[in-house]
């Protein structure tokens, strides 16, 4: 990293913290040469793969569609932080583990899905029945069943 001020490539890390939602690490810089400090944020790239819309148009991924797709699922219900975190990297985790250039968006819905039964059963109703919009009253029962079944086992 070369100091913004001096051109110096000789600059050290005086303070590290995690800004945004954690995705992020800011850090506070200090030149050796010329003494400035500057502030650079460090965020980690993965390789995801286009998400491919239902109506064809390819974008790219999206860590804040994801998060918010969640959290409005997630809204008041008792689930830690930290649980839905989890849950996130470990969606990201099959996406990237998938090895596609490409995935569908429902793919990715059905993965946001399954950890949302995992999580709370309310919030994975929620979310199901936004992005599904549940095709016929068929498909809602099976979710309801679903629930009903994962309830009975925990
Ligand atoms: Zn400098």
């Amino acid at each position: 990293m070369h100091c913004p001020f001096c051109g110096a490539n000789s600059t050290r890390v005086i303070d590290s913290r995690l800004a945004a939602e954690g995705d992020k690490v800011r850090r506070r810089r200090n030149c050796n040469t010329c003494n400035e400090r500057f502030t650079t944020y460090e965020t980690a790239e993965l390789n995801m793969p286009l998400v491919r819309k239902s109506n064809k148009i390819s974008e790219s991924f999206s860590d804040h569609k994801l998060r918010g797709g969640m959290l409005r699922a997630l809204e008041k219900r008792p689930v830690s932080d930290e649980n839905i975190e989890t849950a996130i990297i470990g969606i990201k985790k099959k996406i990237l583990s998938s090895g596609k250039k490409e995935v569908r968006s429902e793919w990715i819905g059905e993965r946001v899905m399954e950890a949302l039964r995992q999580l709370d059963d309310v919030a994975y109703i929620r979310f199901a029945s936004v992005y599904h919009s549940f095709n016929d009253i068929g498909e809602f029962i099976d979710a309801i069943k679903i629930m009903e079944k994962s309830s009975a086992n925990s």
